[in-house]
């Protein structure tokens, strides 16, 4: 099968021919019909994920179960299944011991976890073997192409907002307008949030307000001249933009950092209105349990959220790669290897 691989830090995705992998024992195998391209393949492909290569990357993967590995019986061939980041667990380790759900938490917590393009094989390639428990069922009717970006980007934010506890009459800001921000907002105004975009980005203030915005604005300052905002989604990889964003925020918001930005530390200025005056929040987020994947996969069969999505082949690997590194994906660059032949 053809696959994307990382070849070491800082090298260019490479497409290399490699066994279709075997479903093993509590493994399905999936034949991917669509895999998801987020900025953590870049810090992978940076080498801040460590030295797993080489690996095929890729954790927004969609496609249809055709081998079923023994002792699996929740699974069945011609399933239409999706798989996040986490696969599973050890299951014995302190943390499984205190037997929380499978979420983003039990990838750096967990001993062992079984993870999806970093410890174990991605998705950008034709077929994929993951753990059984690991995947969910695709609602009808979901093109593979809708659904994968839910598999990251949706499910990231949906639990973003959900981690926030937004109550009636709060207004959320979504910060960065990319593949991660560009599904927020639609989920934000979906919920009935009175919804602001914050984008440096001219050019996409537009679609900002078609994607659900009820106003734009370029930064912090004009967020705050605005009246401000009570949650601030950080969806943005640069924390930067993110210290700049609270300037716009009211008492008791909080700030939630859903994108990653390993190049710098997050700091919290003490100029202006103070954080600790402002009794405001800064939330930590990460996929927060299968149950609200399945939330927002249920929002996008119903049209509530729809991502906007550039295919590519798997042969176009280096290219897909460089617009995404470079900040040119828009929104969502989605490898389909079922069309690569
Ligand atoms: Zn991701
Ligand atoms: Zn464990």
């Amino acid at each position: 099968m053809k696959a994307v691989v990382m070849t070491g830090a800082n090298r260019p995705w490479e497409v290399w021919e490699l066994p279709i992998p075997k479903a093993e024992p509590g493994q399905v195998l999936v034949k991917v019909h669509a895999s998801g391209m987020c900025y953590t393949d870049v810090w992978a492909t940076r080498g801040f994920g460590g030295n797993i290569y080489p690996q095929t990357p890729g954790h927004e993967v969609v496609g249809e179960i055709v081998e079923v590995g023994a002792g699996v019986h929740t699974s069945i061939v011609g399933d239409r299944v999706g798989t996040t980041w986490v696969q599973s667990a050890c299951g014995r380790c302190a943390y499984c011991r205190e037997n929380r759900p499978l979420s983003g938490q039990t990838a750096t917590n967990c001993d062992e976890p079984r993870t999806t393009g970093f410890a174990s094989q991605g998705g950008h390639a034709e077929y994929i073997a993951v753990a059984a428990e690991g995947t969910v069922l695709l609602p009808d009717g979901l093109a593979y192409t809708d659904a994968a970006p839910m598999m990251c980007a949706g499910y990231t934010t949906w639990s973003g907002l959900r981690d926030a506890a937004p109550q009636p009459h709060e207004k959320i800001a979504v910060l960065g307008i990319g593949g991660l921000g560009h599904v927020a907002l639609q989920l934000s105004k979906a919920c009935g949030f009175e919804t602001i975009a914050i984008t440096h980005s001219a050019d996409k203030r537009d679609l900002a307000i078609q994607l659900g915005a009820d106003q734009v604005v370029s930064n912090g300052t004009e967020l705050r001249d605005l009246g401000g905002a009570d949650i601030l989604l950080v969806t943005s990889n640069d924390f930067g933009i993110a210290e700049e964003a609270m300037a716009g925020l009211r008492v008791d918001a909080r700030v939630v950092l859903c994108g990653l930005d390993f190049s710098r530390p997050f700091s919290i200025s003490s100029e202006g209105r103070p954080f600790h005056m402002m009794r405001q929040r800064v939330i930590g987020s990460t996929h927060a349990g299968l149950r609200h994947l399945s939330e927002v996969l249920d929002l996008a069969v119903k049209g509530k959220v729809k991502p906007i999505v550039e295919t590519f082949s798997l042969d176009r690997a280096t290219e897909a790669y460089d617009r995404l590194a470079s900040g040119k994906m828009r929104f969502r660059g989605v490898f389909t290897p079922s069309h690569s032949n």
